[in-house]
């Protein structure tokens, strides 16, 4: 299978999971247009290295997720260079863990903003431009927290049910015109994102380390084992593909069996 000739947007790619689908999708032949924050030395490494290991061509945005502005500059820009976007993947994304009465509220907006509302911006510029190419695949990373909730992550199982509802909508509204809508909904991935949340677990439950890794994390996976990147991102690339031409308005979990629970 190979997505040569097809351009890929995909947002919160500067590591991660994101950063294994731009990968995945550029080995398969597709040019790619990262996004996200870091080092702007490490950030050109990856998409140079991109550019070089794969072949395509790799740009970056810088993008912010939270600012409307930007989403549709990072469209337009992708459209520009590119000629057109065939594949969009909504991945940025971020995490914050309080109880309900002490969630601050700038944390609540940010991550509702980053999580959700940017997959609903991101959509609304880029359905035009598949609709004139004649094919696209929207593809927006979800979660286990988009099917269950876990307490004390109220934002991020907000958004992230939203994500799915939001799906689904753009799936029936663009079926006609060979774009389909789908989400990925990974259980617990070690990427910087999980490890970034020990802290607050720790202090949140009153739990070690090893107790949040063992008894919270993994709890939920009866597999016992953390979802990979290149797991997720495999996924995306079988979606991109003509054998999923007929899936659509999915979610489609890979979390060790968390949400069969
Ligand atoms: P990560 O922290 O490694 O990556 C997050 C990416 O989003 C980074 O590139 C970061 O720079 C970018 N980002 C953050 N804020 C942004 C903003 N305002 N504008 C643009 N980019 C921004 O995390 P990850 O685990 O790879 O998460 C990627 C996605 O997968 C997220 O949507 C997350 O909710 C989801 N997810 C992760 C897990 C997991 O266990 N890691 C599980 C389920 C779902």
């Amino acid at each position: 299978m190979s997505l040569k000739n097809r351009n890929a947007v995909i947002t919160g790619s500067t590591s991660g999971i994101g950063l294994a689908y731009a990968k995945a999708l550029a080995k398969e032949g597709a040019n790619v247009m990262i996004n996200g924050f870091g080092k702007p030395e490490d950030i050109e490494k990856e998409r140079a290295g991109i550019e070089s290991e794969f072949g395509v061509k790799a740009l970056y945005s810088a993008a912010d997720m939270t600012k409307p502005d930007q989403i549709k500059g990072m469209i337009d820009q992708a459209v520009s260079a590119f000629g057109g976007v065939d594949i969009l993947i909504n991945n940025a994304g971020v995490q914050f863990v309080s109880p309900i009465e002490e969630f601050p509220i700038e944390k609540w907006d940010q991550i509702i903003a980053i999580n959700l509302s940017a997959a609903f911006h991101a959509i609304r510029e880029v359905v035009p431009v598949m609709k004139k190419g004649g094919w696209g695949r929207i593809i927006s990373t979800a979660s286990a927290h988009s099917l269950v909730a876990s307490p004390f992550k109220s934002a991020y199982v907000t958004a992230k049910h939203g994500l799915n509802g939001l799906t689904k909508t753009v799936a029936l509204e663009v079926a006609t015109h060979k774009i389909t809508a789908n989400c990925i909904s990974p259980g617990y991935v070690w990427t910087p994102l999980v490890e970034g949340q020990i802290p607050d677990t720790m202090k949140a439950r009153n739990l070690t380390r090893e107790q949040v890794i063992n008894d919270v994390l993994l709890d939920s996976q009866p597999t016992k084992e953390f979802v990979t990147p290149e797991q997720v991102a495999a996924i995306a690339v079988f979606l991109c593909s003509d054998a999923a031409a007929q899936i659509t308005g999915a979610n489609i979990s890979v979390d060790g069996g968390w949400t069969a629970e």
